[in-house]
C-alpha cells in the first residue's frame, strides 16, 4: 500500500491507472478505521480494479462547538487496519494540503438536508458534500461507496453526482453493527462504559418502531411516541431526533399512504457523545 499526501501526485496516479483501462474505487473516510470501514473496501473491491481510500478530518464538516479537535485519530492503526483489507493507495493530505486558502466554493445540496442532520448540525453537510466534490476531482474514481449508517449523507452524495453529472457511480454499503447491534462509529470510543450499555437501545428503539409497523400500526405519531417512551424508560441519553422519512427526499412521513420502504432513523447524546443510526423499512 503506498501513502499519498499530494493532490498533484493523486492527480496524476489517478490518469495513469485509468489510461491503462483499469478502474478506480474511492472509500472516503475521517480515519479511526473500524470494521465499518473495511466492508467498504471490500464492498467496492468487488468493482473494481485499484481501491484508493481517503483518510482526511474534514473541518469543514464539523462547527465550532463539536468535536473536530478530539474527533479520534491514530494513523499508525489506520495505515495497518487499510493494508490489512489491501488497500491499494492511501490518500492522506493535511488541512494545508485540502484547503490552502480559505474555501470560497461550498457545494450545497439544497432541500434534502432541511432535515435530521441537516437541521441539527447547520453547514455539516454542505461541508461533507464540498469535500466529497473535491475528493472526487483529486481521485477521478469510476466509483467510490458510502454507508448507509449516513443515510442522509449517501442520499445528499448522490445528488450532487446526479446534478454536477460527476461521471462515476455511487454504492451504499450495509451497517456494519457490534455483535450487540450497536452500529460502528469511530465516535463510540468516547462512551462510558454505563453509555455504551445504554447506546444499544438507540437500535433497539429504531427496532421497536419498525415492529409496530410490521404489526399494522399505520399512525405515524402513535409509533414515534413509542418509540419515544421506549427510549427514554431505558436510556438517560437525550434524543435530538426520533423519525420516520421517505428514502427519496429524506422528508419525514405523516402517514404511509403509497410508500413502499421508508427510514426509521435516530439520533441522540450519550454523555457527550452524538450517535446516530438507523433501519430501512420495506413493506411487503
Ligand atoms: P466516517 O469515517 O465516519 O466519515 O465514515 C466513512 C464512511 O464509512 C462513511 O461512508 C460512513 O457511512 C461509513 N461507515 C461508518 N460507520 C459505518 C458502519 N458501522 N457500517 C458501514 N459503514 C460505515
Amino acid at each position: 500500500m503506498e501513502i499519498l499526501t499530494k493532490i498533484a501526485d493523486v492527480q496524476k496516479l489517478s490518469d495513469k491507472i485509468k489510461n491503462s483501462g483499469k478502474l478506480i474505487g474511492l472509500v472516503p473516510t475521517m480515519g479511526f478505521l473500524h470494521q465499518g470501514h473495511l466492508s467498504l473496501v471490500e464492498e467496492i473491491r468487488q468493482h473494481c480494479d485499484v481501491v484508493f481510500m481517503s483518510i482526511f478530518v474534514n473541518p469543514l464538516q464539523f462547527a465550532p462547538t463539536e468535536d473536530f479537535d478530539r474527533y479520534p485519530r491514530d494513523f499508525e492503526m489506520d495505515k495497518k487496519l487499510a493494508e490489512s483489507v489491501k488497500v491499494d493507495y492511501l490518500f492522506y493530505p493535511s488541512v494545508d494540503e485540502l484547503y490552502p486558502n480559505k474555501q470560497k466554493t461550498i457545494v450545497s445540496v439544497k432541500d434534502l438536508q432541511n432535515y435530521l442532520d441537516g437541521l441539527s448540525r447547520p453547514g455539516h453537510f454542505d461541508g461533507v458534500t464540498t469535500v466529497v466534490a473535491k475528493l472526487f476531482n483529486i481521485v477521478k474514481p469510476n466509483m467510490a461507496i458510502f454507508g448507509q449508517k449516513d443515510l442522509q449523507q449517501s442520499v445528499l452524495v448522490r445528488k450532487m453526482v446526479e446534478d454536477l453529472n460527476f461521471d462515476l457511480q455511487i454504492f451504499v454499503a450495509p451497517i456494519v453493527r457490534e455483535v450487540d447491534g450497536l452500529a460502528m462509529s469511530s465516535r463510540n470510543v468516547y462512551l462510558s462504559e454505563s453509555e455504551r450499555n445504554e447506546a444499544i437501545h438507540l437500535l433497539g428503539t429504531l427496532e421497536f418502531g419498525k415492529n409496530m409497523f410490521l404489526t399494522g400500526e399505520r399512525n405515524v405519531d402513535f409509533i414515534l411516541d413509542g418509540m419515544t417512551a421506549y427510549f427514554k424508560e431505558r436510556t438517560h441519553a437525550i434524543i435530538d431526533y426520533l423519525s420516520i422519512n421517505r428514502l427519496d427526499s429524506m422528508e419525514p412521513l405523516t402517514n404511509f399512504y403509497n410508500i413502499d420502504s421508508f427510514a426509521i432513523l435516530g439520533a441522540a447524546k450519550f454523555g457527550k457523545t452524538r450517535l446516530i443510526d438507523n433501519v430501512i423499512v420495506r413493506k411487503g
